[in-house]
C-alpha cells in the first residue's frame, strides 16, 4: 500500500517536473513553470521523507540546514555575471555526489538491497560503474569549466598532439575496467574507473574554449542529469531516475540548440577547440578610425528614428544596464518610435542570459525577438542600439574563414542606417576577435559604461 502511494506521489512529482520544463520553454509561462517545479519538488521530498527506510531524520535535517544555509548565502551574494561559473560549480557537486553514492553502495551493498560485499548483483555493478564514471567526468569537467569561466585559468583551448587518440584510448580502458569490475568485483577496478574518469573529464573540457563555452555549460548540465540518473538506479529510486533523465536529455537538447545557434557541429565542439578569453584590445587597428559620439549625439539620432532595434550583450549584464535601457526605450516609445529587442542565442555568458535580464526589467515579451525572427528587420531599422554586445554582431563570422567565430550566425546590425555601439573601448569580446563594424561610416561608438551612457541618453531625451 505504502509502495503504491510512493509510486503515485513520485509519478505526480515527475509530471510536475515535465510541466515545469514545458513552462520554462517560454518567458510568458516561465514563472508558472517554476512554481509547478517547486510543487513537484515539495511532493518528491515529502514522499521520500515518509519512506520507512529513512533511519535518521537528524542527519537529514543537519544536511538540509548546512546545505541550505550555504546555498542561500551563495545565491544572495552571487553577481548575475558570475552565474555561469556558479552553475558549473553546482554541476561539479552533482558529479561528486554520484561518485559518493556509488562508492557507498559498493562498500555497503546490503544497505541498498543489491547483494552483499563480494556478491553484488551484476546489473547493480554495471549501474554503479556507469554512475561513477559519468559522475567523475562531470566533477572534473565542471571544475575545469568553473576555472575557465572564473578566469582562474586561461579560457583559451589547451590542445596538444595525440589528445584525441589519448581520450579514445582512455575510453576503451574504461570499458575494460567496467567488465573487470562486473566479473571480479575488484575494488582496484572500481577505483581505477574513478581515477580514469576524473582524468577523462579534465581532458575532455581543457581543449574547449572561447566561444564554445556555452555548449560546455549545457553539456555539463546534461552530464550532471545522467549522473543523478545513475544515482537513481543505485538507490532504486524511480523519481531520481526520471528527474536525472529529464535533466540529462534537456541538457543534451540545449547543447544541440546552442550548437545550431552557433552553426557548429556538436562533435567539432567536443573535439575542441578555438577562441581565447576576451578583453584584449584588437591588435591591428592600423590607421582605421572609429567615430565616437556623446550621449547628446545618441539622443539626437534616436529621437529622429522611427524604428530602433536594441541588441543587448554581455556588457549590459556587467553594467546592469537593463533598467536604464527599458527606461530609455519607454521614453522613445512615448515619442511614437517603434522598439524591438534582438536576442542572439549565445549573447551574454549563459543560455537565456539576456532574456532573464530583460524580464527582470519588465521588458514586454512581445518586443523581444530571436535572431531568426528579427534579422531581416535591421535593413528597415533607423538605429541599431548595440549595448555591451560585440561577438554576436561581428561580420568576421560571415567573411573570415580563419576567424574563430566563422560560421556563427550574427545579428546583422550593420544593415541599420546607424549603429550605436555602447561599450567602454575598442576591446574585443569573449572570442578575442576584432570587430570591423566599429570603424564603419554608419557606426557611432559611445564609449562608456553601458548603464551610465544609457542613463545620460535618457536625460538628454
Ligand atoms: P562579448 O563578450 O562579445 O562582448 C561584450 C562586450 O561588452 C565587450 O566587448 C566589452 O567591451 C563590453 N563591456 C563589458 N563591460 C561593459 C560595461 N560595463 N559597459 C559597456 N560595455 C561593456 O559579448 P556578446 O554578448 O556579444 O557575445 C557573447 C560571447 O560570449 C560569445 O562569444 C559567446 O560564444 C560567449 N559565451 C557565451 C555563453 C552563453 O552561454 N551565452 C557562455 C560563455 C561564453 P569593452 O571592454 O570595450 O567595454
Amino acid at each position: 500500500m505504502h509502495a503504491d502511494f510512493t509510486g503515485i506521489a513520485y509519478l505526480v512529482a515527475a509530471i510536475c517536473f515535465i510541466m515545469a520544463l514545458r513552462g520554462l520553454s517560454s518567458p510568458e509561462t516561465a514563472r508558472r513553470g517554476n512554481a509547478i517545479g517547486i510543487a513537484g519538488m515539495v511532493i518528491a521530498i515529502a514522499t521520500t521523507l515518509a519512506d520507512p527506510g529513512v533511519v535518521s531524520f537528524e542527519l537529514i535535517a543537519a544536511g538540509v540546514l548546512i546545505g541550505g544555509a550555504v546555498g542561500t548565502l551563495i545565491a544572495l551574494r552571487i553577481q548575475m555575471t558570475a552565474l555561469p561559473q556558479l552553475v558549473a560549480a553546482f554541476h561539479s557537486l552533482v558529479g561528486l555526489a554520484a561518485v559518493a553514492v556509488a562508492t557507498a553502495a559498493f562498500y555497503a551493498p546490503e544497505a541498498y538491497g543489491i547483494g552483499v560485499v563480494g556478491d553484488i548483483k551484476t546489473a547493480s555493478l554495471v549501474e554503479m560503474a556507469i554512475g561513477t564514471a559519468v559522475g567523475a567526468v562531470t566533477f572534473t569537467g565542471s571544475v575545469v569549466a568553473f576555472a575557465k569561466l572564473q578566469g582562474l585559468v586561461s579560457g583559451a583551448p589547451l590542445v596538444f598532439r595525440g589528445q584525441h587518440p589519448l581520450n579514445a584510448g582512455l575510453g576503451v580502458v574504461l570499458v575494460a575496467l567496467v567488465v573487470w569490475l562486473c566479473l571480479a568485483e575488484a575494488p582496484a577496478a572500481y577505483w581505477l574507473i574513478v581515477i580514469l574518469s576524473l582524468a577523462l573529464g579534465f581532458l575532455i573540457i581543457v581543449p574547449i574554449g572561447g566561444a564554445d563555452m556555452p555548449v560546455v555549460i549545457s553539456m555539463l548540465n546534461s552530464y550532471s542529469g545522467w549522473a543523478a540518473c545513475g544515482i537513481g538506479f543505485t538507490l532504486s529510486n524511480t523519481l531520481l531516475i526520471i528527474t536525472g533523465a529529464l535533466v540529462g536529455s534537456s541538457g543534451a537538447i540545449l547543447s544541440y540548440i546552442m550548437c545550431r545557434g552557433m552553426n557548429r557541429s556538436f562533435f567539432s565542439v567536443i573535439l575542441g577547440g578555438f577562441g581565447v578569453e576576451g578583453g584584449q584590445t584588437a591588435a591591428a587597428n592600423g590607421d582605421r578610425h572609429a567615430k565616437a559620439g556623446s550621449a547628446e549625439d545618441a539622443a539626437f539620432v534616436l529621437k529622429n528614428a522611427s524604428k530602433v532595434i536594441v541588441v543587448p550583450g554581455y556588457g549590459m549584464a556587467v553594467a546592469q544596464a537593463q533598467h536604464a535601457l527599458r527606461e530609455m526605450c519607454d521614453t522613445l516609445k512615448g515619442q511614437g518610435i517603434d522598439i524591438a529587442y534582438a536576442i542572439h542565442p549565445v549573447a551574454g555568458r549563459m543560455p537565456g542570459h539576456m532574456n532573464v535580464l530583460l524580464a527582470e526589467a519588465s521588458v514586454p515579451y512581445d518586443e523581444v525577438f530571436e535572431l531568426e525572427d528579427i534579422n531581416n528587420e535591421f535593413a528597415a531599422a533607423d538605429v541599431a542600439y548595440v549595448i555591451g554586445a560585440n561577438d554576436v554582431t561581428n561580420p568576421a563570422a560571415k567573411t573570415d574563414p580563419e576567424s574563430p567565430i566563422f560560421g556563427m550566425p550574427i545579428l546583422e546590425v550593420e544593415k541599420a542606417s546607424t549603429v550605436l555601439f555602447v561599450k567602454r573601448s575598442l576591446a574585443s569580446g569573449y572570442a578575442g576577435v576584432d570587430n570591423e563594424l566599429f570603424y564603419r561610416d554608419n557606426t557611432m561608438m559611445l564609449f562608456d559604461d553601458a548603464k551610465k551612457m544609457t542613463e545620460e541618453i535618457v536625460q538628454s531625451l
